[in-house]
């Protein structure tokens, strides 16, 4: 045998063993809230397609007009010949809702944030993180040559104490976080972070993934308290509430007119699909016009939430923490066989020792389909936790 291909059965076996193999369902979409996985239609509750934006007819629409106008790809870098007017006006679009002077849009939610940080931090500079900030935070941190410092999660007391220690020594810093955590639903302390990065220095870099369209009345974390907290980086994606595909952050102008002069992932990698673009542009005119129908992924939620007896929630995400990876699985096989797909979540997407079911929820799920879930939540899964 190839030693690669010993190498990758060996790591696979590994894997197995500890039911951490993950494997590629093929999953048809059929209308977003019902899907097709193994010959079976089930309710997902496992997308972030939290307003059914992928199967919005005027989402779709502005897609196939943007293809017919401007091709299928974007055909380069923008920096060359990729800078197609849908992206111009998509920016003006993200930062008028954040309330920024200017936006940069990337290929993708991993490639802003593995493009920001390193355009902004490098030898001498400090990164603090929040442990439980999503993949590609941790990814555009490690990719620096600066100091990257984990804090607890959501304690600005820990992420203060890190700063009085490093702060003085570094040059530049930065206070990395999620707005609303991917895996745990839960909204970060955004108000005391700003403060805390303003007493010491610091820029605070927000991705915003899971609060664009469904909380703040549509306009993300930042807007979902009383008190607008002081955020310098509003970053975030297009692939989740938005239903297209591709990245954001918006800031200040020189802000961005340096990430597009030094972005590598900007810069060397090649600009979103028109049709990327036109999606989301099509979306932000429903977010931006229908506020009642942003919020009802939340109060999705929390009737669930509410229904099933689990603590209330900040954001459409609800996660029941199993503990075991193997244990997840069979909680998942459980609703599934019910007909219902929540897919288990399990390390390193999460801590060892965490894995869980997350169940995310959308504008159309039906108010049946929740309360006979949470029923079966309470008397399967949670009755045996
Ligand atoms: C999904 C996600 C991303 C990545 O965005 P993509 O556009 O899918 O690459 C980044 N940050 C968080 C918190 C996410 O949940």
């Amino acid at each position: 045998m190839h030693s690669l291909d010993r190498f990758a059965r060996e790591k696979l076996a590994a894997l197995e063993r500890d039911a951490l193999r993950r494997t590629i369902v093929e999953t048809v979409p059929d209308d977003g809230i019902h899907v097709m996985r193994g010959g079976r239609q089930l309710v997902s509750f496992s997308s972030n397609d939290y307003l059914n934006l992928t199967q919005h007819p005027k989402v779709k629409e502005a897609a196939i007009d943007a293809i017919r106008r401007y091709g299928t790809g974007a055909g380069a870098s923008r920096l060359i010949t990729g800078n197609h007017p849908l992206l111009t006006q998509l920016e003006e679009r993200l930062a008028q809702l954040k309330g920024t002077e200017a936006a940069c849009v990337f290929g993708s939610g991993y490639l802003a944030n593995t493009g920001i940080i390193p355009a902004l931090i490098g030898e001498g500079d400090v990164v603090l993180v929040d442990e439980l900030a999503h993949a590609c935070l941790w990814a555009g941190a490690r990719i620096t040559s600066g100091n990257v410092l984990a804090f607890r999660h959501n304690d600005v007391g820990h992420a203060e104490q890190l700063l009085r220690q490093h702060r003085s020594a570094a040059g530049r810093a930065i206070i990395a976080t999620d707005g609303i955590f991917s895996m745990d639903g839960d909204l970060a302390p955004l108000a005391e972070l700003g403060n805390l990065a303003e007493a010491h220095d610091a820029w605070l870099l927000v991705d915003d993934a899971h609060g664009i369209g469904v909380v703040g009345g549509g306009r993300g974390a930042a807007f979902a308290s009383p008190r607008q907290p002081d955020i310098q980086l509003h970053m975030g994606t297009l692939s989740k509430a938005l239903g297209s595909y591709g990245g954001y952050v918006c800031a200040s102008q020189p802000v961005i007119d340096l990430l597009k002069t030094r972005a590598r992932t900007l810069i060397y990698s090649t600009a979103l699909p028109p049709a990327s673009a036109a999606a989301a542009l099509a979306a932000l005119d429903v977010i931006e016009s229908e506020p009642e129908y942003c919020a009802r992924p939340l109060a999705n939620a929390r009737a669930f939430a509410s229904a099933a007896g689990l603590p209330k929630p900040d954001s459409p995400i609800v996660p029941i923490i199993v503990g075991d990876a193997r244990d997840a699985l069979e909680a998942s096989d459980i609703l599934e066989r019910e007909g219902f797909l929540v897919v288990a979540i399990r390390p390193p997407t999460v801590p060892a020792g965490t894995a869980r079911l997350r169940f995310a929820f959308t504008a159309l799920h039906d108010k049946g389909d929740i309360a006979r879930l949470a029923d079966l939540v309470r008397t399967r899964i949670l009755a045996h936790a």
